[in-house]
């Protein structure tokens, strides 16, 4: 095994929009790049998990994504471009934005394990070895796909895949297709797959439809109740258990057409479809789990970070640090988990940080 681990400040895990945030203020605080911070990314481009959602995302369908601290995405998209595919779009953006701030984001590298070695954090990953004083952990979500367990799910003959996988509505055609989930994004597989084929929607509880538009005050209590959770070492939730979903045009248009036909989750997956409590099947040749994402910390197992419950302790100022690890802070994770929050919890992350590793040598301007 190779020991030699490239000793590092402040070691960076992700690139994507909380990532570069707290690259982007490392790099204002004075910390350089290389020996004072790095980025270490697995994905093959810049532009974190964006780069892989399905052709069919829009700027349009999109909720809002928030401008990266310091260069506005305007300066790289007209924002009259809706049409624009985000997987092209956000890429774009996040390429000029480490270009503009030499941002040392070194990829492809995946982290594959962070261990406890005293005063420093050893960082094994599938190239080099790092040995860092502290860590900000920005691995988003997309790489841990979630999907409940119900009976028989092993023993389905026909496809079972989740929103990760998800490409365009076509591949679906001439297949009976059961959409699991009651996100924004199930509601957006509903309504393109339904144009082409025969679905069935299905949802642990009656989805909320929010009719009022939400504000950001709204936007603001959610994001404190998730916040109170991972304060209080809770596992943080779901974006929609918080949010609700917007009973937006699109939403009318799919109930005007008659696809919104909720039914309640089955209880058993048979060979050839689904089977609920009371006996009742109906065959489906596809079930599309749109069951959401949890955060991908895996890497991190080896710090024990976690409480009884499988929850992470979190404190600091926007609840960021790691309550068990002070030297390890997760930005993108629970109340920073939207791009917004990832921005803030980006700059908070880096000033903390250094902070605590007294290793600060110029004032943030952004404080
Ligand atoms: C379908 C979908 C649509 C969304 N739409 C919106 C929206 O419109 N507005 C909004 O605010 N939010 C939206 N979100 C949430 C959004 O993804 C986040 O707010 C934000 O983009 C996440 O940024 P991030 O930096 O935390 O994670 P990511 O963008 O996922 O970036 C994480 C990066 O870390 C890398 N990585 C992962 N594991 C490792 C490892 N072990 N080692 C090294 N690198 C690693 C990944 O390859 C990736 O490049 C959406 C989410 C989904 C799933």
């Amino acid at each position: 095994m190779n020991s030699l681990a490239y000793k590092i400040d402040i070691l960076v895990i992700g690139g994507g929009q909380a990532g570069l945030s707290a690259a982007y203020h490392l790099g204002r605080l004075g910390l350089k790049g290389g020996k004072g911070y790095l980025v270490l990314d697995k994905s093959p481009q810049p532009g974190g998990a964006w780069q892989f959602r399905w052709p069919t995302l829009t700027m349009r369908t999109i909720n809002r994504l928030h401008d990266l601290p310091g260069m506005g995405f305007a300066e790289v998209l007209d924002p009259g471009q809706t049409e624009v595919r985000a997987a092209e779009a956000v890429p774009a953006y996040f390429r000029a934005y480490e270009e503009r701030f030499h941002l040392p984001v070194y990829r492809p590298v995946t982290a594959r394990l962070v261990c406890d070695r005293g005063e420093r954090l050893r960082v094994e990953t599938d190239r080099e070895t790092f040995s860092a004083r502290g860590i900000i952990n920005a691995t988003g979500t997309w790489d841990a796909p979630q999907i409940p367990y119900y009976p028989g799910r092993e023993l389905f003959l026909g496809r079972q895949m989740h929103t990760h996988d998800y490409h365009r509505p076509e591949e679906f055609a001439g297949r009976r297709v059961a959409i699991v989930g009651a996100g924004i994004s199930a509601l957006q597989m509903l309504d393109e797959i339904s144009r082409v084929t025969d679905t069935i929607w299905l949802t642990r509880r009656p989805p909320e439809f929010r009719d009022a538009e939400f504000t950001a005050e709204d936007g603001r209590a959610a994001v404190a109740r998730v916040e109170d959770r991972v304060r209080q070492g809770l596992i943080p939730g779901s974006v929609v258990s918080v949010t609700g979903i917007p009973y937006n045009p699109a939403i009318r248009a799919m109930q005007a057409r008659g696809v919104l036909n909720r039914q309640p989750m089955f209880s058993e997956i048979t060979p050839t479809g689904l089977r609920w409590p009371d006996g009742r099947e109906e065959a489906v040749d596809i079930i599309l789990w749109a069951t959401g994402f949890r955060s991908a910390l895996d890497h991190l197992a080896p710090l024990q970070l976690r409480e009884e419950n499988g929850g992470i302790r979190m404190t600091g100022r926007l609840a960021t640090q790691v309550a068990r690890d002070p030297r390890v802070h997760l930005v993108g994770y629970g109340p920073s988990a939207s791009t917004i929050g990832a921005n803030r919890a980006g700059g908070a992350a880096a000033r903390e940080l250094v902070d605590h590793l007294g290793l600060a040598t110029q004032e943030d301007p952004q404080t």
